[in-house]
């Protein structure tokens, strides 16, 4: 199938040919069709699928049929989670769009609000917002929705995560009834398909992977650790095995720095994102790491949010998230458009319930591998996982191990911080 089949315009087209795309990904040769036709989409789609063009391509077609936007009115509002992905969809919004007359811009907090404000003054067809700096220029008058046409929610998933249901309520009754609606979420939870109810009408329902199932292109393993010994483990991989571009993924922010540092010391080049960066530091830590300046690029979730890298080869949970479908967005990161990808996950004896979350979600039995020289005090137990959910069977739980010391209390670790004497 070829994107001319699709019944998009030749203006886009040629800028989808100049981008260098010769067919169209799965979701959008689904959502393509459906919102040229004005539907309303809910999609399951994580980021690497393509689902940006799949609905920045129609939505630039339907508006370049209209009247172009009136001062301070925008006629389609994307609004994404992040600031990073609220900049990736703007770009793609200005590449699709470059032979059209229509104007875009993007709007996130952390920056001036004066020049968003500018921009806002003659009306744009295309605005992408997260939802604070939204409704600030909203308050400020800067922006009115009279006359939208379109809302997409970008992963809807990620904003109901980071709290951002309130704002996007609030948004939402400042929009018209009358107008077409996109949702694209990785996952679909109980509390997406609430707010998706009342959202969007008649929904073309388009999934590209199934719900909570990881990229079948990405090798996934586990290696048992005692937390004390991740940092040496984490370099001592990246060496042997060669890596040369891995994004890591920390729970904390201090947790990112530190493990920066410890991988620098060792000549390892490293750089943390995350939410205390700012923009401008974001923004030179992403570029330095896709141009291979750096080689190492250790991000909290939130940040590592919409992160557009191509074909990533390596991404590594530091630690495991406390939510399990966070894992499977995290490893959606590797193994995109075909190629494979890897995942490991250092895990130690704490994070077992993490760990047996994820098996049980993803349906998968992680295969471990204990590396010599570090081989935990505490053995983490196979998880019986049911690989047919939903039928019968029902798994049994496996036992906790008998960690023998208190939460917080670092496995491996004894009074004087030694190693114990089972160490090859
Ligand atoms: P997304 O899922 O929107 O974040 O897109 C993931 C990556 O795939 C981006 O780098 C896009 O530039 C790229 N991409 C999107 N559509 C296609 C396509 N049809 N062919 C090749 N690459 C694509």
């Amino acid at each position: 199938m070829s994107f001319a089949s699709l019944g998009l315009p030749t203006s886009i087209l040629d800028a989808v040919t100049a981008k260098g795309y010769t067919t169209p990904s799965p979701i959008q040769m689904e959502a393509i069709p459906a919102v040229l036709a004005g539907r309303d989409v809910m999609a399951a789609a994580q980021t690497g699928t393509g689902k940006t063009a799949g609905f920045t391509l129609p939505i630039l077609a339907r508006l370049s049929e209209g009247k172009l936007a009136r001062p301070n009115q925008a006629r389609a509002l994307v609004l994404t989670p992040t600031r990073e992905l609220a900049a990736q969809v703007g770009e793609s919004v200005a590449t699709y769009g470059k032979n059209l007359p229509l104007r875009s811009t993007v709007v996130f907090g952390g920056v001036k609000i004066n020049p968003q404000m500018m921009a806002l003054r003659k009306g744009v067809d295309v605005l992408v917002a997260t939802p604070g700096r939204l409704l600030d220029l909203y308050q400020q008058r800067a922006v009115r929705f009279d006359d939208l046409e379109v809302l997409v929610l970008d992963e809807a998933d990620r904003m109901l995560d980071m709290g951002f249901i309130h704002d996007i309520k609030k948004i939402l009754a400042l929009l018209p009834a009358k107008r077409q609606t996109l949702m694209f979420s990785a996952t679909f939870s109980s509390e997406i398909r609430a707010l998706a109810k009342g959202l969007v009408h008649d929904p073309v329902s388009v999934s590209v992977t199934p719900p909570n199932a990881a990229a079948p292109t990405v090798e996934q393993w586990i290696s048992p650790v005692d937390k004390n010994q991740k940092s040496a483990l984490l370099a001592k991989l990246i060496v042997e095995n060669k890596w040369q571009q891995v994004l890591v993924f920390s729970k904390t922010k201090h947790g990112a720095n530190r493990l920066t540092k410890f991988l620098e010391a060792r000549g390892i080049r490293a750089a943390a994102i995350h939410g205390n960066k700012s923009q401008g530091a974001r923004t030179k830590a992403l570029a330095d790491f896709k141009r291979g300046a750096t080689r190492i690029l250790v991000a909290t979730d939130i940040a590592a949010r919409g992160l557009d890298i191509d074909q990533l080869p390596q991404v590594v949970n530091f630690d495991l998230p406390n939510v399990p479908e966070d894992y499977v967005h995290r490893i959606g990161r590797t193994g995109r458009a075909g190629s494979t990808g890897q995942a490991v996950s250092l895990v130690s004896a704490d994070e077992l319930k993490q760990l047996q979350d994820i098996e049980r979600v993803t349906s998968k039995v992680l295969e471990r591998r204990v590396i010599p020289g570090f081989e935990p005090v505490h053995a983490l137990p196979v998880s019986k996982v049911n690989p047919h959910p939903g039928r019968s069977h029902s798994p049994k739980k496996p036992k906790k191990p008998k960690v023998g010391h208190r939460d917080g209390v670092r496995s491996g670790d004894n009074a004087r911080g030694h190693r114990p004497p089972t160490k090859s």
